[in-house]
Parts: C-alpha cells; sequence; structure tokens
C-alpha cells in the first residue's frame, strides 16, 4: 500500500461516560483522547465560551466549537410591517467581499427610503403516511380524519404551548393516504415542535380506527429538500420585499443603469429557465448562510430558503424597481439554536430575539437579502464583479467613496 494511503485503522473511541455526557471533565477528556489517538492538536476548538451542560439538545460528542468570522452588514433600512427603522445586520462567513457586497446594497436602498416588507403567510407542514390495505380503506380514512379535525387538532396540541394545528390536507395515492398537517409554530422555526405533536395524532389515529402503520415523514414535505410543491404553496414564511431606488443613486452607488440591470436581469431569467432553476434569483444562498449561522438558524434549511424569485424592473418614472418573492424561508427566533451565547447576540443586535419577533426577523432576512441581489447584479452589469474578488480589501474604500458621491 502506498504511504499516502495509509489510514490508522483504529481510531481511539470517543469517550463517553454514562449520565456525565456534558461534564466539563468528560468533555476535556473526549478531546484529550482524540487529539492523542489522531495526534492532531484540539486547542483551538476547545478554546470557546459554550458551557457542555446548557447544549444538551443541541449536540451529541461535544468536543469545542466551529469559529466562523461575523461581519456587520449594514444600517439596512427597513419600512416593513414588523421591521421598521435601521438595523445592522450580523453575516457569519468566510467568503471576502460578501458583507461589503450587502453593505453596498443596503447603501443604496437607505438612500433610496428603505426597504417595504410582508410576511404574508406562515405554516410549517409535515405530512405523514397512513398505510392501508385498499384505496377505499385510504379514501374513508381521508373523509374521517377530516370530519374529526377538532379531536385530532386537541390530540396534535397536546404537546405544545405554541404550536397550533390549523389545518389538514388529505392526498390520496394508490392505497395509502399522505396527510398533511399544518402548523403555525409561533417565533419557533418548529420541526422538533411539530414532529412530537403530529407523531401523538398519528398514534391517535392509527388506535382510533385500525390503520395497520404510519410513517411520521416520508418527502411529501420535503423538508430540507427542493420542492417544487412548497415553492408554489408555501413553506415556513411567505416574504416579500421590494425597493424603488431612483436612477441617480443607481449611478451613483451602484455604477450601472436602471436599464442595464432590467437587461441583465431578462437575461438571467432566461438562463435560469435552460438550467431548469427553481426560483430564479443572483444568490439568496450566500446572504441566508452567513445570516443563519450567525443567528443559530438550522442551516440545513438554506435549501428550502434560498427558493426566491428577484425580479428586477423599471418604474414609469425610469427609476429601478426591485422585488424579492421568498415563499420558503425557514426561521425562528425561539428554540433550536438561537439560544446559544453568540447566536443569541446577532438576535438581539436586530432585536429579533425572542417571543413575538420572527416575523420582524423573516422581514429582516428578506430585506438583506434584496440588498444582496440588487448589489450583485450592479457587479455583474458593470464588470466590477470580478475586480471586487479580486480587490477584496480595497472594496470597503470604495464603497465609503461611493457613498460619499465621490465614485
Ligand atoms: P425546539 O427548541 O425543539 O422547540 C421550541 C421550544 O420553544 C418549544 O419547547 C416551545 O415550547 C418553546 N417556545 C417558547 N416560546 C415560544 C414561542 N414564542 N414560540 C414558539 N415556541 C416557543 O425548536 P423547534 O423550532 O421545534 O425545532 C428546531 C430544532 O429542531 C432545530 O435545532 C433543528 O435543528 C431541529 N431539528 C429536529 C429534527 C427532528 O426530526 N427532531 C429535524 C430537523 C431539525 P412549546 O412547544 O411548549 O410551545
Amino acid at each position: 500500500m502506498r504511504d499516502e494511503l495509509k489510514t490508522p485503522t483504529n481510531p481511539p473511541r470517543i469517550h463517553r461516560k454514562a449520565g456525565e455526557n456534558y461534564s466539563d471533565e468528560t468533555v476535556q477528556a473526549r478531546r484529550e483522547s482524540i487529539s492523542k489517538g489522531c495526534s492532531t492538536s484540539l486547542e483551538n476548538i476547545g478554546k470557546n465560551l459554550l458551557h457542555a451542560e446548557s447544549l444538551q439538545g443541541n449536540i451529541e460528542n461535544f468536543i469545542g466549537a466551529a469559529q466562523i468570522p461575523i461581519g456587520l452588514a449594514g444600517p439596512l433600512l427597513v419600512d416593513g410591517e414588523k421591521a421598521r427603522g435601521s438595523f445592522y445586520v450580523p453575516l457569519a462567513t468566510t467568503e471576502g467581499a460578501l458583507v461589503d457586497s450587502y453593505s453596498r446594497g443596503m447603501a443604496a436602498i437607505a438612500r433610496s427610503g428603505g426597504v417595504r416588507t410582508r410576511v404574508v403567510k406562515s405554516v410549517m407542514h409535515i405530512t405523514p403516511l397512513f398505510l392501508c390495505e385498499r384505496a377505499a380503506e385510504a379514501a374513508d380514512l381521508a373523509d374521517w380524519v377530516m370530519t374529526n379535525f377538532e379531536q385530532i387538532r386537541e390530540v396534535a396540541e397536546s404537546s405544545t404551548r405554541h404550536g397550533k394545528l390549523k389545518s389538514l390536507e388529505p392526498v390520496l395515492l394508490g392505497r395509502n393516504l399522505h396527510l398533511q398537517f399544518n402548523y403555525d409554530t409561533g417565533d419557533a422555526m418548529g420541526l422538533n415542535m411539530i414532529n412530537i405533536a403530529t407523531e401523538r395524532a398519528c398514534a391517535f389515529i392509527v388506535a382510533e380506527r385500525g390503520i395497520a402503520d404510519f410513517y411520521l415523514r416520508v418527502n411529501f414535505s420535503a423538508d430540507k429538500k427542493n420542492s417544487h410543491r412548497n415553492f408554489v404553496s408555501g413553506y415556513g414564511k411567505e416574504v416579500l420585499a421590494e425597493a424603488v431606488i431612483p436612477r441617480k443613486i443607481v449611478s451613483r452607488m451602484l455604477h450601472t443603469t436602471p436599464e442595464a440591470l432590467k437587461d441583465f436581469w431578462k437575461a438571467a431569467v432566461i438562463a435560469g429557465m435552460k438550467a431548469g432553476i427553481t426560483g430564479v434569483n443572483a444568490h439568496l444562498a450566500n446572504g441566508l448562510s452567513a445570516l443563519f449561522v450567525a443567528t443559530g438558524q438550522d442551516v440545513a434549511q438554506i435549501v428550502n430558503s434560498a427558493v426566491g424569485i428577484l425580479d428586477l424592473d423599471l418604474t414609469k418614472e425610469g427609476d429601478l424597481y426591485a422585488s424579492l418573492h421568498l415563499p420558503n424561508l425557514v426561521v425562528g427566533t425561539v428554540g433550536g439554536g438561537t439560544g446559544l451565547p453568540t447566536q443569541r447576540e446577532c438576535l438581539e443586535l436586530m432585536g429579533c430575539y425572542g417571543t413575538g419577533t420572527v416575523e420582524k426577523f423573516a422581514e429582516i432576512t428578506a430585506a438583506t437579502l434584496l440588498a444582496g441581489e440588487i448589489s450583485l447584479c450592479a457587479a455583474l452589469t458593470n464588470g466590477d464583479f470580478a475586480k471586487i474578488h479580486e480587490l477584496k480589501h480595497g472594496f470597503t474604500k470604495s464603497l465609503a467613496e461611493s457613498d460619499s458621491g465621490h465614485a
């Protein structure tokens, strides 16, 4: 065997101690045994401010933390239903030029009166599959669950204070029944919440109807998958954001024209159709991933959340009209990773931690993404794109100059 192909055949066991897996001593012993057995230093991973005991429910086999730099974009001016005012937006990323690019779009938007935002729909759904003997049994079950919705709702909601079952949607497929449970999950993203609630409801249905069995999840709700069905009918928050940027601001701060942006976007939409993209946008996943990591969101939800439709057009006065439609934004300001120390601070920076803030956060997210879309499209239109990535460090200077009207 060639030397480079030799790998340790017996890596050390991960140190675990029943009932004490989250004690500082166990975590340190785990790190040391792996460090020694794998002949590598875990010193930097071990340097962090997390208290292992508080991480139960967030992580297993804890050894330390990944540290991702956070940069501030903004200020972002939002004129939304729930988000109103100027916000600094924390972005955790190692992609140079990203924060500057979002800031550039935010600066142009701020000079233009801000982004108008609105959450138009909110639903988290899960679709168990009931295994029936015959199609007729599945159809009867569909009728029964609709007639007995109130009882099913009570059972589902018995496991949660904030989760509310709003409706059921039966979908028959062969001899099986897919039953979509549509929830309002309050300020939580809600996946755990709806899993637990729905498991109870399904057990109740199976017992009441003598159904053979059910799967809690198959792929019908397409969680963490790209789904055309969800793109059309919604998953998580459906959010709209729009801004009008006067021609002179487009010229002075984005170094392009409304017409050039409109033409570029038409080409990008047609190319996106040819490529078969779901939702046509410039780079939603960039801002989403950086904001999700900073604020303790479930980062795998970027797969859903990053579908969206950007529109760049002209107003009748010849200014730039920009809008973003996000049909599948999956976010929370309670639960999951949102309460961890740095993540919570990032949410608090925007006034978005805890009860009553999730729609505000969704609106700030949409406004941030719109700023990033405008900025990237401008850079691709005016030839700045490659230069920016070449001259990452000089870009802040050029932003400051263009903001003060010198560029
Ligand atoms: P969670 O932390 O499991 O639940 C949210 C908690 O916050 C609930 O205990 C809820 O209590 C409480 N809460 C307090 N105030 C609330 C408010 N204003 N609105 C809503 N809830 C409030 O979080 P989750 O959002 O349900 O689930 C997200 C987590 O699930 C993430 O960490 C994600 O990575 C993980 N996840 C789990 C699975 C899975 O299959 N288990 C799959 C994917 C992701 P009540 O319920 O009593 O209202």
